[in-house]
């Protein structure tokens, strides 16, 4: 759980809603089946996709492997097929290291099925504040007829 300040730090600061819990089970999946968003939103088509590729090199590791309905599916060609594990582990790109980031999930990204991570909703500060009044109104009503009770019974 996210203490006060963090909470305050990824909601306000990062302005994040989400914040990331767990680890990595190295199965691989989100390597297999990516979507790539750009400024348009979710590429749709092997015509846009290949002026991406000269804007960064994670995007010349992609190739298409399907399209749904959320746009074309792609498979990363440094996974190790047989280990799930990335053949460029050490010079991987930022993106890679980063994953899964809360941006994405706030984007409409989600997680691979069975996947380590888990992302968490950031409570606002408001709601937390709300919620601790409403402790401490129920805990002095609890006091005052515990009082009455013990003391002023007739
Ligand atoms: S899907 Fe999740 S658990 Fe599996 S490799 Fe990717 S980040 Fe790790
Ligand atoms: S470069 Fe490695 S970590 Fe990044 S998507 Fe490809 S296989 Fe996965």
């Amino acid at each position: 759980m996210l203490n006060k300040f963090q909470k305050f730090f990824y909601s306000k600061i990062l302005r994040r809603k989400y914040y990331r819990t767990g680890h990595c089970l190295g199965c691989g999946k989100c390597c297999k089946k990516i979507y790539v968003k750009h400024s348009k939103g979710i590429i749709q088509d092997e015509k846009e996709f290949e002026n991406l590729k000269y804007q960064h090199r994670f995007y010349t590791y992609l190739k298409v492997i399907d399209k749904d309905e959320t746009g074309l599916v792609f498979e990363c060609t440094n996974l190790d097929s047989e280990t799930n594990r990335c053949k460029i582990h050490k010079t991987r790109p930022g993106i890679c290291r980063r994953y899964p980031q809360e941006e994405l999930f706030s984007m409409g990204g989600s997680l691979s099925d069975n996947c380590g991570y888990k992302m968490e909703p950031v409570i606002p500060f408001s709601e937390v504040f709300l919620t601790i009044q409403k402790k401490e109104t129920k805990n002095k009503s609890t006091k005052k007829s515990w009082i009455k009770e013990t003391f002023f019974k007739k």
